[in-house]
């Protein structure tokens, strides 16, 4: 007896591709609509018997070690799978080559689309995680009859002109001469019943468009374009088909104090001169209530303090990212003459009072300049 990888054609280290392919290529010669010999039919089944084994990781790997596909000592094809149920590689085969023949009625029943809304929170909400009020119009199986789109009591009726089938043939001439086509009943649309009273609540839609609230349960950690995926809460599907799912896009709003960077916040404070020179404690209102920034004695603009852990949390768990605020160090704009005279004693103690001299002398080229456009003015 050939081993599955002879049947096939193929080497014992052959790839998923190559054994898909060398299935492909037989099946399209062997398969009995095409081939209707007897002998043809065994080569098939065995082919198709081959390509389930070898295409399936575990059942490989089970046959290349045991020699046989159900690894228990057992040859042939006595196990449970087998062809006699025909479910087999009817399956396969239609993977490959779509369903072909004559096809069913289409059902009224589908499942609903999927639905994509967005829901804007603030920078807290994304950081703390937060329970958000969902608003939406969507699609729900009409209660009165249940999606069955007929007025309760009534049932579909099959349909007259195509005797159910959803399809009718229609003769066409062409250039061959006279052919049958296969078209979808008009007067079913394909579904081989008709519904002779409908519902009056959902038009026989078996659905009905509704206003809808739900609370969306958002995670910590979440940023602008976190898509939250709720299954089967999307629209329900006509004729009391399944839902489809959910989307919710999040938007994070821009805070005032805080710029996210992942799940870093930065933020800027204003330091004024002298806490910057003297050291100071200030006070920054954060997500985990008001915090102190030690500001040191002699900080310049730029630097930088870190409270760890309290930025972003991580969506998937683990630290919180760190909250980073960026001193600016403010040199004052406006100074009367008493905090004038202070500042020119320090400055005298620091020995900078070369500053002074250089304010003059620039003070003198201002009023220069200012001559001598007074003068091109004249
Ligand atoms: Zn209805
Ligand atoms: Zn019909």
């Amino acid at each position: 007896m050939s081993t599955h990888y002879e049947v096939l054609g193929v080497n014992k280290d052959a790839t998923g591709e190559e054994i898909k392919k060398a299935y492909r290529k037989l099946a399209r010669k062997l398969h009995p609509d095409v081939n209707p010999g007897e002998d043809a039919s065994e080569k098939f089944k065995l082919v198709t018997r081959a390509y389930e084994v070898l295409s399936d990781t575990d059942k490989r790997a089970n046959y290349d070690a045991t020699g046989n596909e159900n690894g228990n000592g057992q040859t042939g094809f006595g196990g449970g799978g087998g062809f006699g149920g025909g479910g087999g590689f009817g399956d396969i085969f239609e993977q490959f080559f779509g369903g072909g023949g004559a096809q069913g009625p289409a059902s009224r029943t589908q499942r609903g689309r999927d639905a994509l809304i967005t829901a804007t929170i603030d920078l807290a909400d994304a950081v703390a995680g937060t329970v958000y009020p969902l608003e939406m119009e969507t699609a729900v199986t009409c209660k009165t009859c249940e999606g069955s789109c007929c007025r309760p009591g009534s049932s579909p009726v099959t349909c007259t002109i195509c005797r159910g089938a959803g399809q009718v043939q229609r003769p066409v001439r062409s250039f061959l001469g006279q052919m049958m086509t296969v078209e979808t009943c008009a007067a079913c649309r394909g579904y081989g019943t008709t519904i002779d009273d409908p519902c009056i609540d959902c038009n026989g839609q078996g659905r009905i468009r509704e206003r809808i609230s739900k609370q969306l349960k958002v995670p910590a950690g979440v940023a602008s374009g976190t898509r939250i995926h709720l299954a089967n809460q999307g629209e329900a599907g006509p004729g009391g088909g399944p839902n489809g799912d959910l989307y919710v896009e999040l938007e994070v709003r821009r805070h005032k104090i805080f710029e996210r960077d992942g799940v870093d916040l930065h933020a800027r404070m204003n330091v004024p001169m002298t806490a910057a020179a003297l050291g100071a404690d200030l006070e920054l209102e954060t997500f985990d209530g008001l915090q102190v920034i030690e500001v040191e004695s002699g900080s310049q603009s730029g630097d930088t303090v870190r409270l760890t852990g309290l930025g972003v949390p991580r969506l998937r768990g683990g630290k919180r990212g760190d909250i980073i605020v960026h001193l600016q160090v403010e040199t004052p704009t406006k100074v009367d003459a008493a905090q004038r005279e202070l500042l020119e004693q320090l400055a005298k103690l620091r020995g900078e009072e070369f500053a002074e001299g250089r304010m003059e002398n620039s003070g003198g080229m201002f009023s220069r300049l200012r001559g001598k456009l007074g003068n091109l003015g004249a």
